[in-house]
């Protein structure tokens, strides 16, 4: 590859990008990388951990609540949106901060500006510096899908939801997905009037039918609104609020409007029209099990490729990546049993099969359900409940699927993930000693 100027260039620096980079890296390749906005992308800057910290500051409202039940006297809390927002502002530059470091450590040059493809081996800064690449990876990421209704330029996506300058008195929150689900629970948690309008009669599509039933109720008995069924007909400015107008019917004056309908492949102006890189009809760059495109020196990792938009999936996506190309290790990710969690209140924790899933694959299951009451909530009497359901082969007695409502669900699956990706039987989850007093222990003592 010495004929060009760097072994690898890889455009865009989020979890998918920075990895491989580093790992390139590490295997002697040159290695330059191309961000047009904060080093760490979605997940590190308005993503996943953003989001966690708000989650988390949302949940406080009910320790408070709860602290009055063991023992304690708290005097009234008030919130500040400004405290929060800046908080969360020095923690997402700090994690930027060390990508950015890990990146210089590792040898990888950084362009903090815009790069497109503009052929097969190079591509083009902002600035107009063109760098030619052995190969070229594509780890751009995706963004928000926009409302096509009038008055859709009024709302806003959950990446400025992060940093509103105002907080929101009531807000309207559109989608059933991960994102207004958990954008729901924060906003209702920080004692925003919450409406979540979605077009489905349930939320959480493609999770266990009781997962969903579960995370409907926990939201109604947070104060959160559901209007399912419905979808957003037109949103207005009126009177310095935005008047929210259903396909139902249903009118709305709230501070904001946060879609979270979903998001797509940013790949619209990354010049691969210069080059014969095949995409799907929602533009998300077809790749084979190594990542690589229909041009053997051009690759994409990540949410750009539209397989399984997880981070920790880009990152072993972007990891099998260099070891296959750099480190000459082909290596190909697994992508069963991935753990997954909605980080909703209350959380969403699963691995595996659904129930319904599951029927359809293997037949006759057995399921192991069971709902109970949050031993902390006990003493302060709050209504909170934790649900969880096994999902068993009938035949083999192999552990299909694990699915948890409740505080820690995400936890919990972790580590219940292991087991399922190692073949686990219910029996070896019998087998298990539990815990006691926990909520986990209920996963090894369901009969
Ligand atoms: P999702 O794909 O999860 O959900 C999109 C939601 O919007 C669905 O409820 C969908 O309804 C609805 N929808 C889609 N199109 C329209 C439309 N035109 N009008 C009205 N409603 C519509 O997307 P998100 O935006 O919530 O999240 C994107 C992805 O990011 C997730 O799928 C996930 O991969 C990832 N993510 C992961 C997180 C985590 O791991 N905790 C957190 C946040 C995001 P329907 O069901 O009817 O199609």
């Amino acid at each position: 590859m010495a004929d060009y100027d760097v072994d690898l260039f890889v455009i865009g620096a989020g979890s998918g990008g920075v990895r491989a980079a580093r790992i390139a890296a590490g295997y002697g390749a040159r290695v330059a990388i191309a961000e047009e906005y904060r080093i760490g992308g979605t997940c590190v800057v308005r993503g996943c951990v953003p989001k966690k910290l708000y989650v988390y500051a949302s949940r406080f409202a009910d320790e408070f609540e709860d602290a009055a039940g063991f023992g304690w006297s708290v005097p009234e809390p008030t919130f500040s949106w400004e405290r929060l927002v800046a908080a969360k502002e020095a923690e997402v530059t700090r994690l930027s901060g060390i990508y950015e470091a890990n990146l210089l450590k590792a040898g990888v040059a950084i362009h903090k500006q815009r790069a497109v493809v503009t052929g097969d081996h190079a591509v083009r800064l902002a600035d107009g510096t063109e760098v030619t690449a052995g190969v070229i990876l594509i780890a751009a990421g995706g963004g928000a899908t926009r409302g096509d209704f009038p008055g859709a330029e009024l709302t806003i996506s959950s990446s400025e939801a992060f940093d509103l300058p105002e907080f929101p008195r009531r807000i309207v929150v559109n989608g059933g997905g991960y994102i207004a689900i958990e954008f729901a629970g924060i906003f209702a948690g920080l004692g925003v009037d919450v409406t979540l309008i979605h077009r489905g009669d349930k939320l959480l599509r493609g999770f266990d039918e009781d997962v969903r039933d579960e995370v409907a109720e926990g939201l109604k008995k947070r104060g959160v609104t559901l209007l399912l069924e419905d979808e957003i007909a037109e949103v207005a400015a009126v009177d310095g609020a935005k008047r929210v107008t259903t396909k139902a019917g249903v009118t709305l004056d709230v501070d904001q409007v946060m879609l979270a309908i979903g998001r797509a492949p940013l790949t619209v102006d990354l010049g691969l029209d210069a080059t014969r890189v095949m995409r799907d009809r929602h533009g998300a760059i077809m790749v084979d099990a190594s990542s690589c495109t229909n041009v053997p020196s051009i690759y994409a990792v990540g949410d750009v490729t539209d397989r399984l938009n997880l981070t920790p999936v880009a990152i072993r996506e972007g990891h099998a990546f260099a070891d296959t190309v750099f480190g000459h290790k082909p290596t190909a990710v697994d992508y069963t049993n991935v753990a997954t969690a909605v980080f909703a209140t209350p959380e969403v924790g699963v691995v595996g099969l659904t129930e319904a899933q599951a029927r359809e694959k293997f037949g006759e299951v057995d399921i192991y359900k069971t709902r109970f009451r949050a031993m902390k909530a006990t003493l302060s009497g709050r209504d909170e409940k934790v649900l969880m359901k096994i999902v068993v082969d009938a035949a083999t007695d192999r552990v299909l699927g694990v699915h948890v409502v409740g505080e820690a669900a995400a936890e919990m699956i972790q580590l219940a993930a292991v087991a399922v990706k190692m073949g686990a039987t219910k029996a070896d989850f019998d087998d298990t000693v539990a815990l006691h007093p926990s909520a986990a222990e209920e996963l090894v003592t369901l009969r």
